[in-house]
């Protein structure tokens, strides 16, 4: 879903051009990203669209990410982008987002602090809560379950489970 939102082709319907894939930056924040769907309406009005596979969260990380999609936007087109939608495909519908102050505090400390971590070299304690962590895209990669155990701990684990499996296996 998230792929036809984001690589189908850009067209014109009833007035609106619907650009799918676009590229936007923000040098204010230094941030750079892909939009799912910008509409472009003739009065005007840019509206942002993301995509998401589930529903609704309890955090506000989606609202965030369409958020500084805006104001990317509104960095390079140098106007205001005042809401966006988030589409949810397990209940698709689209649900409005209001850029309004309190979120864009909240994307420009975001943003802040990424930057502390690209520059550290240091990324953030992880800390396994499984209504956020088990529908995250990243969890292959960030592996909350283990992060708190020791390497010696984790591989000894995984030895003893390897050797359960081929011992099951003879
Ligand atoms: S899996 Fe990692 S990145 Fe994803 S929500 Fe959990 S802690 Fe955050």
């Amino acid at each position: 879903m998230h792929e036809r939102a984001h690589d189908g082709p850009n067209e014109l319907r009833d007035g609106v051009r619907i650009a799918r894939g676009q590229h936007v930056r923000s040098l204010r924040l230094g941030l750079v990203g892909q939009c799912d769907v910008v509409e472009f309406y003739p009065d005007g009005r840019v509206n942002p669209v993301e995509y998401k596979r589930g529903r609704p969260k309890a955090h506000r990380a989606d609202e965030v990410q369409l958020c500084a999609q805006a104001i990317c936007l509104e960095d390079m087109l140098g106007k205001e982008i005042r809401d966006g939608q988030l589409y949810y495909g397990k209940n698709r519908r689209r649900h409005d987002v209001v850029f309004d102050t309190e979120l864009r505090k909240l994307v420009e400390g975001t943003a802040r602090a990424i930057e502390k971590c690209l520059l550290s070299a240091e990324t953030p304690k992880a800390d396994y809560v499984s209504k956020k962590c088990d529908t995250c895209s990243l969890i292959d990669h960030c592996q909350p379950k283990i992060i708190n155990q020791s390497v010696s701990h984790w591989f000894m684990a995984n030895l003893k489970s390897q050797i359960l499996n081929h011992n099951g296996n003879v």
